[in-house]
Order: C-alpha cells, then structure tokens, then sequence
C-alpha cells in the first residue's frame, strides 16, 4: 500500500500529489478512472485556467498538462475507478487487468463533481438524440463530433459560458440561453456579453417545459409568465446544478453533509473516518479550478502532518451549523486549537443583511453582507476567542 493513495485525477488530486511528493513522501499514489490526468479541464478548450494556483494563463488541456508535469515522481495510475472504500484506508479497484485491493495507508479523495443531466431534472417531452450536459458536450467536441449545430443552453452558471465558448470554438451558434431565475448566475455583464460577443440571447424568468423530437431534438417549449412558446433548435446542453461525486463515500457510510452533498470534514480535511481526507470540488459545488487545486494544497499540508503524528484527536471536533440565509458551511467540524479557523459556505438565495457568528450563545464574528447564492462567503476567525465553546453556528440574518 503507498503512503498515500489519492482518488482522482484532477487539480484538487494532481496539486495534493504535487506537494506530498514535494515534501519528500516516496510512494504517493493517483488512482484515476479516465484513461488521462487531469479532471475535468482536459475537456475545456478555452482560457480562463491557472491564473490562481499556477500565475500564469493556460487552456484548460495545458492546464491539466501542467499540473500533470508538476506532480512528476508520483504514481499516476489511469483506467482505474475505485468501486469501494472500506474502514481505515481500505480500497476496492477496478482495473483493465481485473479487480485489486489496497489495504491501510492515508486516503485523499478528489473524485470532484457532475452536472445535473436532463433525468435528474425532471423535464418531460421525448427522448431524442441531441441532450447533454457541458461536460459531455465539451468532451465530445474535443473528440471532433459535433452533436448538434443550433442548441439551447439552459442554465447561466459560469459554465454555461463555457458551453457558449466550446460552441464558438466548434462553430455552433447556440439559439438561446435559458435562465429560470431573474438574473444569470455567473456575474453581469454576462449576459450582455452573450448577446453582443455571441449573438445569443439570454431569456431569463424562463423555464424548460418539455423537449420535443422523435430521432433528433427538433424544438424546446419555454414558458415566461404562464406563456409558453416553441422554440426551433436542434440540441439542448444542461449546464450548472453540479453535485458533488460522492457516491464512494456515500456507500462507505462516510457521514454526508445533506446541505454540500459532499462528505463533511473536520478543518484538517479528515471525514469520519480519519484515514479518509476529502478535498476540492467534492467538498461542495462548485468552485473555480484555482480555489480547488489550492484546497488540494491545504489539504496534503494536513495529510502530511497526519503522516509525523502531529494531527489532535479527530474525537475532539465540535460541530459547525449553517443557520438563517445560509444554504451551508463548512467545514463541517472543527478543532479548537487555538489556531485560526477558516469557514466557507454559500447563501440560499441573493440576501443583504448580517452574517454572525455564535459559538455557543457567545457572539465572537459579525460583518454586514450582501451576496448572490452562487458566490462563496469566507471567515475567518481568530482562534483564542472560540477557546472552550462546543458548538459554532454562522447565521445569515
Ligand atoms: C464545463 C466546465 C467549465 C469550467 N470552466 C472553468 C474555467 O474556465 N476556469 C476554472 O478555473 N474552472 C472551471 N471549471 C471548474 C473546474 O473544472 C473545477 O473547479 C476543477 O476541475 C475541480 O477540480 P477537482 O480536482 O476538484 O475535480 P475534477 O476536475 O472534477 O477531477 C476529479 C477527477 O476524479 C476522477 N474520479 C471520480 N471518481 C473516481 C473514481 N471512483 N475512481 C477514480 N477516479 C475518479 C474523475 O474522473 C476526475 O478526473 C469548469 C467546470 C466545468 C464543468
């Protein structure tokens, strides 16, 4: 068994084996499922990578290429998905030579996350060819095989301009972006920038009703204020509503934190059982690749003091809750150690107001804030004033 095993290839997975290889731990395994490194960048051809992690601007390919090149010296083992975990760091694998085990040693997973596909999503109409998600649609772009040619892209998540740049790219010209909410969720002018760069135009207060087609899409129907309308178009791309991949943990009976969707840790990324450290775009959906390949970082800074013997007793962790606006926080235990403790979480919906701190009944945190839900909020708070208290709670009033 390696010193550690790292699940999943990605930023989050390939930037933790960068800095355990770094700090001199020998036998540090990447266990990745894809017949390549790298996560999901590989799949996205456009700018917009490395600039918070690496200072420099790549593609997403070069980016992952990149991170590939800087984890060099650990064992990067691809076409391998582990199919279970068991108690203390036990692993089940499904490779191309079989079935394997690997039992005991430290566990990071990084499986990251998915978006949300037309099932899941409940839309009623036919079942036609011609539905996908971003991810999907960027990776069979990538492979030449252009699935549509007048697509409409439901959703306004940052990704949502990533599909509209895939298509650029591919010389699609997507029909419409369709955004439920009264606003797009990536930040304005967004918006404005699809319609004038793009040609697209963004409808939002709108929903997909149904999708029409017997072989091939061949119309959505859209509804605005009660009315609804046919829309000609020829695809339709999900994008957004990511969850996270937690569906190992979930079957190891890991406890799972209902509000992220991913495994709750305690603020040295252990889950319940300390063997298993999680770390990037599992934790929660979902964050910019920069945020999560630095969440890697943190979280083989914590693997390795667990490696000398130097983590508190995980049994020590007080519990951490998410009250009023906020949709969730985490991480979701933490030890008072007397050091800083950083919170981050998200609100349900746009809300201005006061976002406070109560560890016990104590008050020991409070800014006034104002947010949109898909932007993360950021805490930290001064570790001597939580000494002694058994419970935290952040509070969005
Ligand atoms: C369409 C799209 C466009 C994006 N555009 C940008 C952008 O322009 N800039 C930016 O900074 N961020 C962007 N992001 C976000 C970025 O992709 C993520 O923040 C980043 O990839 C998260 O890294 P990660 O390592 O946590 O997860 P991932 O990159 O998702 O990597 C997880 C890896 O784990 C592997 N895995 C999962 N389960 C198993 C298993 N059981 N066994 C083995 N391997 C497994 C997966 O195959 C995958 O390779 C975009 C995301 C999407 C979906």
């Amino acid at each position: 068994m390696p010193d550690v095993t790292i699940i999943g290839a990605g930023p989050a997975g390939l930037t933790a084996a960068r800095v355990l290889v770094q700090a001199g731990v020998r036998d540090v395994q990447v266990l990745e499922r894809n017949p390549q490194p790298g996560g999901l960048p590989r799949f996205c051809d456009h700018p917009g990578w490395g600039v918070w992690d690496l200072h420099r601007f790549y593609n997403g390919p070069r980016y992952a290429a990149e991170l590939v090149r800087r984890a060099a010296g650990a064992n990067i083992r691809t076409n391998v998905t582990v199919t279970a975990l068991g108690e203390g760091g036990t692993l089940h694998l499904s490779t191309i030579d079989g079935p394997e085990v690997l039992e005991g040693g430290i566990v990071l997973l990084a499986t990251g996350i998915r978006e949300k596909p037309r099932g899941a999503r409940l839309v009623s109409g036919t079942r036609p060819w011609g539905v996908t998600t971003t991810g999907a649609f960027q990776e069979m772009a990538q492979a030449g095989q252009i699935p549509f040619r007048r697509p409409v892209i439901i959703g306004s998540e940052l990704v949502a301009f990533s599909a509209l740049l895939t298509a650029r790219h591919a010389g699609i010209k997507p029909v419409a972006m369709v955004e439920p909410g009264p606003r797009i969720l990536a930040r304005r002018p967004g918006d404005l920038f699809a319609r004038a760069v793009f040609g697209v135009p963004v409808r939002t207060n709108t929903r997909l009703v149904a999708i029409q087609g017997i072989d091939r899409v061949e119309a959505v129907v859209l509804e605005r204020n009660g009315q609804c309308e046919e829309v000609p178009c020829d695809g339709v791309i999900f994008t957004g509503q990511f969850t996270p991949e937690a569906w190992l943990p979930r079957s190891a009976g890991l406890e799972i934190d209902p509000a992220t969707g991913g495994p709750a840790i305690d603020n040295f990324f252990r889950c319940a059982d300390p063997a298993y450290f999680a770390t990037g775009n599992l934790l929660r959906p979902v964050e910019h690749s920069g945020f999560a390949a630095l969440e890697g970082a943190r979280a083989a800074t914590q693997i390795l003091r667990a490696l000398r013997g130097e983590l508190p007793d995980a049994a020590a962790a007080i519990p951490v809750t998410a009250g009023g606006a906020m949709r969730y926080i985490y991480p979701q235990r933490v030890i008072l150690d007397g050091t800083q403790i950083q919170l981050f979480g998200r609100a349900v919906h746009a809300h201005k107001g006061r976002l406070r701190v109560m560890a016990d009944d104590t008050l020991v945190y409070e800014r006034l804030i104002k947010v949109l839900p898909e932007r993360r909020i950021s805490l930290t708070l001064p570790g001597a004033a939580l000494a002694g208290h058994k419970s935290l709670s952040v509070i969005l009033d």
